[in-house]
């Protein structure tokens, strides 16, 4: 395909896209398709010889859209809504053909430095504290992520290695493997299944602490799991708090969950993914009081903003406690403006080093 092709496609897709999202309510929201469906409808291998660009477009209709749930459709009820919107498909255009993998801030600098600045104007929009924030001199600042299972996950693993640091710190003959085995972290049980997964992935026990009658957790609930733990020689060192509930939008109290985790030094992340977009609304705001003990904060614009999957926003207080704990250093990736303290490296992010094996930021969506 050359440029005038492109030209002439790209106003066809448009087309298209426009007409399937103006007319949408007329197709069936959920497909009545049997698993297996698609391999039926194409062959078994990719063609020898090139198809007409014609031709592969007729299988949109043909072979996909026979498959498609259709999200955006106003009968759409299950899951959660996610959002989409014409401005947030041209700018992954626009992405897309800038084509850069923004990792660090040398690898293309408008993607690092945008991140960081959009990332204050949300924060200022839910009006989370100023140390949450980057500004220019702030230790805080925004990421995105993936997802809010991703977030929980890196708030997590920074927090284990907070605490190893500073227990080796104290204690310089204890073995890392004997400090994990004693970790213990918290949620409600009420939380996303993604919180438990991160207790999985990170290789400390998670505990679920019991719901009221709300299906809120309070802080009697979970200090008196602490003591106990505590008197069983065990470490609390994290505790998930959720804003808005999977299962029924149900609010943890962290205005006493805070405090018991700031006096505890525990950390604390709060995971209101869905219902966070809320708080930029005044009248939602007060939900979110208590946010100042948080460590880490997380929601997904992608919900309810109207943005694309996949955009989760995170927010840290103290930004080196997670670039600090998982820094990779390859030469290759090394330039002259990183130890200026004037910008982020994202890669230097755990989940971007750790589990992607230094394949930064070959996911999440380009600033
Ligand atoms: C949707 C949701 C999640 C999972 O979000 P992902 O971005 O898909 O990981 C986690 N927690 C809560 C409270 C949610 O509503």
């Amino acid at each position: 395909m050359d440029t005038a092709e492109f030209r002439r496609r790209g106003k066809e897709m448009v087309d298209y896209i426009a007409d399937y999202l103006e007319n949408i309510e007329g197709r069936q929201v959920y497909p009545d398709v049997v698993p297996g469906y698609l391999r039926n409808l194409i062959p078994d291998a990719a063609p020898e010889h090139p198809e007409a660009y014609e031709e592969i477009v007729k299988d949109i209709e043909r072979v996909i859209m026979p498959g498609v749930t259709h999200w955006q459709s106003p009968y759409f009820y299950a899951y959660f809504p996610t959002g989409s919107s014409f401005p947030a498909m041209l700018a992954d255009m626009l992405s897309g053909a800038i084509g850069c993998i923004g990792f660090s801030w040398a690898a293309s600098p408008a993607c690092t430095e945008l991140e960081t600045v959009m990332l204050d104007w949300l924060g200022k929009m839910l009006n989370l504290p100023e140390e949450f924030l980057a500004g220019t001199e702030g230790q805080g600042g925004g990421v995105i992520q993936s997802t809010a299972s991703e977030a929980t996950l890196v708030a997590l693993l920074a927090a284990r290695a907070k605490i190893l640091k500073r227990l080796q710190a104290e204690n310089p003959g204890l073995a890392e493997p004997e400090i994990l085995s004693k970790l213990v972290a918290y949620s409600s049980d009420q939380a996303h299944c993604s919180v438990e997964r991160a207790g999985l992935i990170g290789g400390v026990k998670m505990k679920k602490i019991p719901s009221d009658t709300k299906f809120s957790v309070g802080g009697e609930a979970l200090r008196k799991v602490i003591e106990e733990d505590k008197a069983a020689g065990l470490i609390p060192f994290y505790c998930c708090a959720t804003l808005g509930t999977t299962p029924s939008c149900a609010f943890d109290n962290i205005m006493e969950i805070g405090p018991i985790c700031n006096s505890e030094n525990m950390w604390m992340h709060i995971d209101a993914a869905y219902a966070g977009s809320s708080f930029i609304c005044p009248e939602f705001r007060h939900l979110l009081n208590g946010v100042e003990f948080a460590d880490s904060f997380n929601f997904n614009p992608h919900k309810w903003l109207l943005i694309n999957f996949d955009c989760s926003a995170m927010w840290v207080k103290k930004r080196s406690e997670i670039i600090g704990a998982f820094k990779m250093d390859p030469l290759y990736l090394q330039h002259d403006h990183q130890e200026s303290g004037l910008v982020t490296d994202y890669r230097s992010l755990p989940l971007k080093t750790h589990l992607s094996l230094c394949q930064d930021r070959q996911e999440g969506m380009a600033p």
